[in-house]
């Protein structure tokens, strides 16, 4: 086996990681994630995602946590509704009967991120996670890699696999090429005890998602399964807009007065995603790698996941993380390559298909998300669907 004897470092424990440290550890790999994160509890994880038949949930399947995330998922959390700026409804899943069911390939379940990374988390063997582990800095001592963290520790690794998510500080060592900004920013929010502390908006979601979209802007509700309510305000603008507008983005009243200007043909009724004012908004602009980025493969590190092929938010990021882990660990454990730079070479050069075919899926989304038309084009997408 090419891994025997060999120490392989995961930096970074995402949902692309933690999968390819469990596929690793079924077939007797000697794995240690680090994570940036002081403990598991330590960061509140964003909103739900839907895991897909052909890639997340293929994973997960592969990983053998098929019961475990059957005990954890989010029934009719798939449920979307698309309105207008009114609130004028267009698509509503809510009407139908059923969403579905496991082995449909067109079922998508939703499942928080924290019970994902929990289900993951829990089925590594003791002591593989090292938390606390911010990276800072890499070096290639022949043929091993010195890991340094923040907090002075020091690791060593024959291999080690980028899966620390869009700033990778390992991509620096596999590439020069950098993220590009989409040209759409989101301000990302979190209202917790929706049912108390947003009731109206709370009840519009009805416990699954909503996209309201008009004039090129777009807000997105998503209800969490601890009672908060996610959401995104997502529009167009330059890059740094952030820094120049003046605004606190801890100071939800100075926020409020942005939205009431920026969405002004927007109906009052959005305003209630402002009452809570204990909400700290956080601007993400999004940004997506060159669509021919290209690299030479080496024989002893690798990217998976957002660090290696970051895109705008598609619904497909955790998806296609994990499935670069099911590849990867495919490669890297079933016996058909010569060494271990072959099996990473083959690895990267199916990730840079899926990634051209994605990124294309997602410029075009993006151009139509952000345009007059959106809305439109969005209920027909939805209409195309099977029931
Ligand atoms: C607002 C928003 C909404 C999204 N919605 C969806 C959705 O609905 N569905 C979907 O599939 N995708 C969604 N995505 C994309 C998705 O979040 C990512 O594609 C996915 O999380 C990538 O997984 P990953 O494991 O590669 O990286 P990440 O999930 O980013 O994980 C990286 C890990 O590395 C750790 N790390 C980072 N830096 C360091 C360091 N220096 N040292 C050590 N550890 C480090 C981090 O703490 C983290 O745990 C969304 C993204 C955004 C921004």
């Amino acid at each position: 086996m090419l891994l025997q004897n060999k120490k392989i470092a995961i930096v970074g424990g995402g949902p692309g990681g933690l999968t390819l440290a469990r596929l690793l550890q079924l077939k007797g790999a000697d794995v240690k994630v680090y994570e940036r994160d002081e403990n598991r509890n330590v960061r509140l994880q964003g909103a739900t995602l839907d895991l897909h038949y052909e890639s997340g949930l293929k994973a997960i399947e592969t990983a053998g946590l098929m019961d475990a995330f059957k005990a954890n998922y989010r029934p009719d959390n798939d449920r979307y509704r698309v309105m207008d700026e009114n609130g004028n409804v267009f698509h509503d899943d809510h009407a139908k009967e059923s969403t579905g069911a496991f082995g449909d390939e067109f079922f998508r379940p939703e499942i928080d991120r924290g019970p994902l990374r929990d289900i993951l988390l829990d089925a590594l063997k003791p002591e593989t996670i090292v938390w606390d582990s911010h990276i800072v800095s890499l070096e290639n001592k022949n043929d091993i890699w010195e890991i340094t963290f923040k907090n002075g520790n020091v690791a060593i690794a024959d291999i080690v696999i980028g899966a620390d998510g869009a700033n990778s500080k390992i991509r620096p060592f596999v590439t020069p090429i950098k993220p590009i900004y989409s040209g759409a920013t989101y301000l990302v929010c979190n209202i917790p005890d929706a049912e108390k502390n947003a009731l109206k908006l709370h009840n519009l979601t009805k416990g699954g998602k909503i996209t309201a979209m008009a004039n090129s802007k777009n807000l997105f509700l998503s209800a969490k399964g601890d009672g908060s309510l996610d959401f995104y305000i997502g529009w167009k603008v330059a890059e740094n807009w952030a820094i120049g507008s003046g605004i606190d983005f801890k100071d939800n009243k100075q926020v409020l007065e942005w939205f009431k200007k920026e969405f002004a043909d927007w109906n009052s009724m959005w305003l209630e995603l402002f009452d809570y004012d204990q909400t700290h908004f956080v601007v993400r602009p999004l940004y997506g790698m060159p669509l021919d980025q290209y690299w030479e493969t080496q024989s002893n590190i690798t990217l998976l996941g957002d660090a290696a092929h970051l895109l705008p938010p598609n619904g497909e990021g955790v998806n296609s993380a994990m499935l670069d882990a099911l590849f990867l660990n495919e490669n890297l454990t079933n016996g058909k390559f010569a060494d271990i730079k072959e099996a990473i070479s083959d690895y990267e050069k199916q990730m840079f298909k899926r990634f051209t075919v994605e990124g294309k899926e997602t410029a075009e989304m993006m151009d139509w998300m952000y345009s007059p038309n959106g809305l439109k084009t969005m209920v027909a997408l939805f209409h195309q669907m099977p029931d």
